[in-house]
């Protein structure tokens, strides 16, 4: 029997750079990438369409089963959100849909509706998921693990790079807010899995950090591949 193909977690806090290197890791692998911050964007972005505020949890946990989520991908690999099968790809990619997405992320009932989904998009393997909380919760026996770290005052210069009609003392503030709502909810809180490997992309590019990546998955795969043929299977 063949081994089901491997899942990598790659999980962080907001402007550490996981988007890019999760789609180069994913590209050099030739895995499907999942964003699953979009999922989280998208359910704060049909809340808006719908009028329902995101301080109305039980309007917004009720939204989750009436909403289809879903991605398609670019020719560069990189996945667009799909809403109720529209391309939403643009429209969750907002300051705005930031804070959405931080506010809603943050109730038991929406992170439930959304396990399933991730754990659907994963469950062939062969995918780099990207996320806060996915190699503590989504997929705890995910091949590797990977938590990527940088200081606020990184995160906020790259961000603001990316942004370019954003002020870096805006988005130092709106990371630091994201950071600590994100590690301070009670529900799957932005956290370290204990197994996951740190990368500080501080000093390091994305093209040094992918590097060390796609080095870690093949060891592992090697590994495992080692052990199954020594456990005869
Ligand atoms: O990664 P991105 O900035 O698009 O995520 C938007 C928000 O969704 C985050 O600030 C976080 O609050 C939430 N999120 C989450 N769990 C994930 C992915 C994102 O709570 N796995």
């Amino acid at each position: 029997m063949t081994r089901p193909r491997p899942v990598i977690a790659i999980d962080g806090p907001a402007g550490v750079g996981k988007s890019t290197t999760s789609r180069e890791l994913a590209r050099r692998l030739g895995y499907t990438l999942v964003d699953t911050g979009a999922l989280y964007r998208g359910v704060a972005l049909a809340a808006r369409d719908r009028g329902i505020s995101w301080d109305e949890e039980a309007a917004v946990v009720a939204l989750c089963p009436q909403i289809e989520l879903g991605f398609v991908s670019q020719d560069d690999g990189t996945p667009r959100l799909l809403l109720d099968g529209r391309d939403r790809g643009d429209d969750i990619r907002t300051p705005e849909m930031s804070s959405g997405a931080s506010k809603v992320s943050a109730y038991p009932g929406v992170r439930r509706a959304l396990l399933g989904i991730q754990r659907q998009l994963g469950r062939e393997g062969g995918v780099v998921l990207e996320g806060r909380d996915i190699g503590t919760v989504v997929f705890p026996d995910a091949l590797l693990k990977v938590y990527l770290t940088a200081s606020v005052e990184v995160r906020a210069k790259r961000r603001a790079k990316e942004m370019t009609d954003l002020d870096y003392d805006e988005v130092a503030a709106d990371i630091a807010r994201r950071d600590a709502a994100d590690a301070g909810r009670d529900d799957s809180p932005l956290a370290t899995a204990g197994d996951a490997v740190t990368v500080d992309t501080s000093e390091m590019g994305i093209d040094e950090a992918v590097d060390a990546l796609v080095a870690m998955v093949e060891k592992r795969s090697a590994t495992a591949d080692a052990t199954e043929t020594s456990d005869g299977h």
